[in-house]
């Protein structure tokens, strides 16, 4: 009846409260290309981050939109922590126990 209608509205109103509360800023990385000297913003998905066994073998790549070059820079502790929390893909070369 018109009761079970209003509780469904209810339940509506509540689920688009948490949806607010979830949805952040888009998160985009500001990034330059060593080739076309190109400086751009790019979002999570357009980078990847490689970590390996030592600082020395972990990096983060894109491919560039200006020249299409691909890129690749060693990423120090404060970058991989920026790129995992900004929900870029991440692939471990190597597990550190
Ligand atoms: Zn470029």
């Amino acid at each position: 009846m018109s009761e079970s209608a209003t509780s469904g509205a209810v339940g509506m109103t509540v689920a688009s409260a948490f949806a607010g509360m979830r949805s952040v800023a888009p998160v985009v990385f500001r990034a330059g290309c060593p080739d076309c000297r190109g400086r751009f913003e790019l979002a999570a998905s357009a980078l990847r981050l490689a970590i390996g066994a030592t600082s020395r073998t972990t990096f983060y790549s894109f491919t560039c939109p200006e020249c299409g070059a691909s890129v690749r820079k060693p990423a120090g502790e404060r970058i991989v922590e920026l790129l995992t929390g900004g929900g870029v893909s991440t692939l471990r070369l190597h597990s550190t126990l």
